[in-house]
C-alpha cells in the first residue's frame, strides 16, 4: 500500500487569543459512486487478476489512484493503450458512447463503472436529443464527465461553462431548449446560471430531478454551514476533483475567512494556522477518510484537539456493483458496494 507522505505533522503549536478547536463537516468523503467505483476495481483485480486497465482515473483523488495502481491497476488515457482482449474499467465520471464502441472494436472486456447517476444524465440527453431539443449542458469544459454527456448526443449539446456565458450561448430554436448540468458543480453558481438562461430564454425546460448529485449538495450545504464560524477551511480533495475544489469556493463565500485544498496533510502551512481558533475540516467525494484522519491529526499536535462534528445530513445510499462484476462473479459473496463507508 502507498505510503501517506508527511503523516508526521510539523506544525507547530502556536498560541492564539481564544480556543482552538476544529469543526467537522458531515457528509463529506466517499459518496455511493466512487465507493463502487473503487470496489470495482478491487474486484476485477481479484477476479481477473492483474493487470486491470482502467481508462482515466477511475475516481479523481491521487492517493485513491496510487493505492489500485500498487494493487494491479494500469490506468491509460484511451482505449487505444490497451492489448486486444484485456478487462478495462471505465471511471465513475462515464464515457461516450464512441468510447465504448471503440472498446469493443478492440475486443476489449469492458466494466462500466460510470456512476448510475452520472447515467441518469446520460439518459436525459438521449431523450431530449431524441426529441430534437437543445440541449445546454453546464459545466467545466475538458472535464471527462461532460466529455461524457455531451458525447451522447454531440449534435444537440452545447457546453455552458459559467453564468456569463449564459448571457452570450447561442440556440436555434429557444422555445426547444433544455438545460443539464454536470454532477460536481456548485448549486449557487449552476442556480445563477439557469437564472440567466431564463431570462433570455423563458421557455427553457428544467431537467426531470437534480443533476447536481445528492453527494456534492450534502458537502456543500455542511461547508456552508461550517465555514460561518471557521477562520480557516481545509478541504482534502485532489486539484481535479470538481466537488473538491467546489468546496474550496463555497466555504470562503459563505463566510471562512481563508480555505485551502490539500492532497495530504503534510501541505497544510503553518502560516495557514498561525492566529486561528477555528479550522472547519471537509473532504471531497473521492477522498478515502484515512487522509482526514491525518490531517485532524496534524491539527491535534497543533493543538487542536477539540473536533466537533457538524452533521447535516445523514447519508445510506447504495449501489449495485457493475453488471458485468455481477454476472462473471456469479457465486462470489460481495455483490454490492456500500456507499458512503468509511474506506481505509
Ligand atoms: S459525486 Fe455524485 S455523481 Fe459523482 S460519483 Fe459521487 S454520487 Fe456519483
Amino acid at each position: 500500500m502507498p505510503r501517506i507522505p508527511g503523516v508526521r505533522s510539523r506544525l507547530k503549536d502556536t498560541p492564539v487569543v481564544g480556543h482552538k478547536r476544529v469543526l467537522l463537516a458531515a457528509p463529506r468523503g466517499y459518496c455511493a459512486g466512487v465507493d463502487r467505483a473503487v470496489i470495482a476495481v478491487e474486484k476485477a483485480l481479484e477476479h481477473y487478476g492483474s493487470p486491470v486497465y482502467v481508462r482515466k482515473q477511475i475516481v479523481h483523488n491521487i492517493h485513491v489512484v496510487s493505492e489500485l495502481e500498487s494493487k494491479g491497476a494500469i490506468f491509460v488515457e484511451e482505449v487505444d493503450e490497451v492489448p486486444e482482449g484485456s478487462h478495462i474499467v471505465f471511471s465513475a465520471h462515464g464515457v461516450s458512447p464512441a468510447v465504448v464502441n471503440a472498446a469493443s472494436d478492440r475486443g476489449l472486456q469492458a466494466i462500466d463503472a460510470t456512476c448510475p447517476l452520472v447515467t441518469k444524465v446520460h439518459r436525459e440527453a438521449v431523450r431530449f436529443a431524441r426529441d430534437d431539443f437543445e440541449i445546454l449542458l453546464i459545466g467545466h469544459e475538458g472535464h471527462e464527465e461532460v466529455e461524457g454527456t455531451a458525447g451522447e448526443a454531440p449534435e444537440h449539446t452545447t457546453l455552458v461553462g459559467s453564468p456569463d456565458e449564459a448571457d452570450t450561448v447561442q440556440v436555434k430554436d429557444p422555445n426547444k431548449v433544455v438545460w443539464l448540468s454536470q454532477t460536481t458543480l456548485s448549486v449557487d453558481e449552476t442556480m445563477e446560471t439557469v437564472r440567466r438562461l431564463r431570462a433570455r430564454f423563458p421557455n427553457l425546460q428544467d431537467p426531470p430531478s437534480d443533476d447536481i448529485c445528492y453527494a456534492t449538495q450534502n458537502r456543500q450545504v455542511a461547508i456552508k454551514k461550517v465555514a460561518q464560524d471557521a477562520d480557516l477551511v481545509i478541504v482534502v480533495g485532489s486539484a481535479n476533483s470538481s466537488n473538491s475544489v467546489r468546496l474550496v469556493e463555497v466555504a470562503l463565500e459563505y463566510g471562512a475567512k481563508a480555505a485551502y485544498r490539500v492532497d495530504y496533510a503534510s501541505e497544510i502551512k503553518q502560516e495557514w494556522v498561525d492566529g486561528v481558533e477555528t479550522v472547519g475540516v471537509t473532504s471531497g467525494a473521492s477522498v478515502p477518510e484515512v487522509l482526514v484522519t491525518e490531517v485532524l491529526e496534524s491539527l491535534a499536535s497543533a493543538g487542536y484537539r477539540d473536533v466537533e462534528e457538524v452533521k447535516t445530513a445523514e447519508e445510506d445510499l447504495m449501489f449495485s456493483l457493475p453488471k458485468e462484476l455481477r454476472t462473471n462473479l456469479k457465486g462470489a459473496k460481495d455483490k454490492r458496494a456500500l456507499g458512503g463507508r468509511n474506506r481505509p
